[in-house]
């Protein structure tokens, strides 16, 4: 299976969640083992942040990358589970805000731009991440864990909410046959109750119906209600996928989680990479690597 990147590029356009500001957006094409990279346009110097979970900084409410010159980009994490779900490997994303746009809350309109201009194989292979050994947080009553499974990727979610309507609900969704259409069209939500205290940090200056799923009690305050039964625990799904995409190689894997986010998706992903016990390569080429190594049969007549 080879690398894939975008056949062209793609503008977008939205607002900023957090700063509520009109943000940019452009999804290059880029070169094999480029990975995914973003680029603030809105700068000149130091302006590259890797999509890598160790570039990631005080993820609150959102996903941050932040590079070595403190230079960050926010709420990247729909962006980034589009491209792993649509096997998109290499690309340059400019965006010229601190902060990706939030479009409907969902991936969908991220997904129908990169299915627009469709992908293309590149000339190196893809490498998958295969787990060895499982590995676990806890967090009080959070926990996330990561087992070994065979050539795909499980999301096992479950979210626990005191509020009426959310309350517990637990999905299993499969990468491979799983509907990954419902995970992108899910947006996000928040409490009614949370949105003094969220906007006092200076967050969410460009949340509003629009793009978020807000709960307040028993009622969904946006008019058209749910987009399907399971879209709160969907989203969950979708934000753990673009957190996984930090590792830089699609995984196989399977997560086992409760009460789960990004802080906690990302202290997993620094615990299970510390180690090289607990991961190796998948790929063509390390098994041609490893092929080389033994000895060429002697020929007959020698
Ligand atoms: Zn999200």
């Amino acid at each position: 299976m080879k690398q894939r990147t975008l056949k062209d590029s793609i503008k977008l356009e939205g607002v900023g969640l957090h700063n509520g500001k009109n943000v940019n957006l452009c999804l290059n094409p880029a070169e094999s083992n480029h990975g995914i990279k973003f680029k603030r346009t809105d700068l000149d110097v130091n302006n590259i942040i890797d999509a890598n979970y160790k570039n990631v900084k005080s993820p609150i409410l959102c996903t941050r990358l932040e590079n070595l010159n403190t230079v960050s980009v926010s709420t990247i994490e729909h962006l980034m589970a589009s491209f792993y779900g649509e096997g998109i490997d290499n690309a340059l994303v400019e965006v010229d805000a601190p902060e990706v746009p939030i479009m409907d809350g969902s991936a969908l309109d991220f997904v129908e731009a990169i299915r627009q201009v469709g992908a293309e194989n590149q000339s190196s292979p893809r490498k998958f991440i295969k787990v060895k050994e499982k590995i676990e947080v806890k967090n009080e009553s959070k926990y996330i864990s990561i087992e070994p499974l065979e050539k795909d990727l499980i999301i096992d979610f479950e979210i626990v909410y005191s509020n009426p309507l959310i309350r517990t609900r637990r999905k299993e969704f499969r990468l491979s046959n799983g509907d990954l259409n419902s995970i992108y069209n899910s947006r996000t939500f928040c409490l009614y109750k949370d949105i003094d205290q969220i906007k006092s940090q200076g967050l969410a200056k460009g949340g509003s119906l629009e793009n978020a799923i807000v709960v307040k009690e028993n009622e969904i305050l946006n008019d058209d209600g749910l987009r399907s039964r399971d879209e709160f625990v969907d989203h969950k799904i979708l934000d753990c996928l673009g957190d996984l995409m930090l590792l830089g190689h699609r995984v196989f894997g399977h997560i086992k989680t409760s009460q789960g986010g990004h802080q906690l998706t990302n202290t997993l992903l620094r615990k299970f990479f510390l180690d090289k016990s607990h991961w190796e390569f998948d790929s063509q080429e390390e098994k041609n690597q490893k092929d080389s190594k033994y000895p060429r049969p002697i020929a007959v007549n020698a």
